[in-house]
């Protein structure tokens, strides 16, 4: 029996199956496991039974954050800049890399790897940009919040990984 690499892709695109990667009596090794990722195109994601890997803080993964707050998050960064990011749920590790590491440049970290949050905070940055335009105006204020979450979801669109397809 062999361990299959489960492959979740980005959510706008089809799940695939990357394996079979690894024998069943194998322990998992992060220097193969990362190797093995980079060689593929960021986004790619692998889903690791816990046991088959060792604790990550043990091989330079640092703690942080990412978008599912219930899971345990940790990074790697790579020397070109991008990372390793590893999610830890009850029973897995969940592994991709992400092209540019927060910690490198944040802003640029939301744009490419999570165009969804990116997209969301250019809306809201309209839609405060669009209250506050409206506020001296009664008549105006309905307009110009729908216009500012309107351009602030097209700046976000066009800025983020979305827009460059
Ligand atoms: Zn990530």
């Amino acid at each position: 029996m062999s361990l299959w690499l489960i492959a979740i892709e980005a959510p706008d695109r089809k799940a695939k199956i990357a394996g079979p990667v690894l024998s069943n009596e194998m322990r998992l090794e992060w220097v193969k496991l990362i190797k093995h990722l980079s060689e593929r195109r960021p986004g790619l994601k692998v889903k690791i039974p816990k046991h088959k890997l060792d604790d990550p803080l043990k091989h330079g993964f640092r703690k942080s954050i990412g978008l599912h707050i219930n899971h345990k998050h940790y990074r790697l960064t790579l020397p070109n800049g991008s990372c390793v990011h590893v999610e830890e749920t009850k029973d897995h590790y969940i592994v991709h890399i992400d092209g540019t590491d927060p910690a490198v440049s944040p802003v640029r970290h939301l744009r490419c790897d999570a165009p969804g949050v990116w997209t969301a905070m250019c809306a809201g940055i309209g839609l405060t940009a669009g209250v506050l335009a409206g506020l001296g105006n009664e008549k105006q204020r309905t307009f110009s919040t729908i216009a500012g979450v309107l351009v602030g979801l097209a700046i976000g669109i066009l800025t983020g990984k979305w827009g460059k397809k």
